[in-house]
């Protein structure tokens, strides 16, 4: 299980490989588990059930991942590591966890090419998508 702060996100080499080339295999949803316990598990659930959404906006190029939870969307900014969810404010943050699973889901969608990308107009992003986005 990877227990520090700086690698709580990072797919190990051997993985990130792996999902690049062959895309989420049984083998690799097997090495992230072991790898990343139930955070794993719940990313790639999230994964394979396309609900990691790139959304690529007009005319600016922006990027923007958003993830559909159970109840909300959810913003993620890789760059910075940000979740936009619950447990990335309570518990993240705190510093009592490294990081959420909707994090790890996005970097395994970005490698494997599992995700559905939209192309949006910058203006309905920033009055539409982003006041649905569940922000505290
Ligand atoms: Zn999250």
């Amino acid at each position: 299980m990877i227990e520090d702060k700086d690698s709580a996100d990072k797919i190990p080499e051997e993985i990130a490989k792996l999902l690049k080339t062959q895309g989420v295999t049984r083998e690799c949803e097997e090495k992230i588990i072991s790898a990343f316990g139930e955070r794993g598990r719940r990313a790639l659930k999230t994964v394979v059930s396309r609900r990691v959404k790139k959304y690529v906006l007009q005319p600016s190029n922006r990027v923007r991942w958003i993830i559909v939870g159970r109840e909300e969307e959810y913003l993620v900014i890789p760059l910075v590591k940000y979740c936009s969810c619950k447990d990335f404010f309570y518990y993240v943050m705190t510093g009592e966890a490294y990081a959420c699973y909707h994090l790890l889901a996005q970097r395994i969608a970005e490698l494997s090419g599992l995700f559905s990308e939209v192309r949006e107009s910058d203006e309905v992003y920033d009055k539409v998508i982003a006041s649905r986005v569940f922000i505290y």
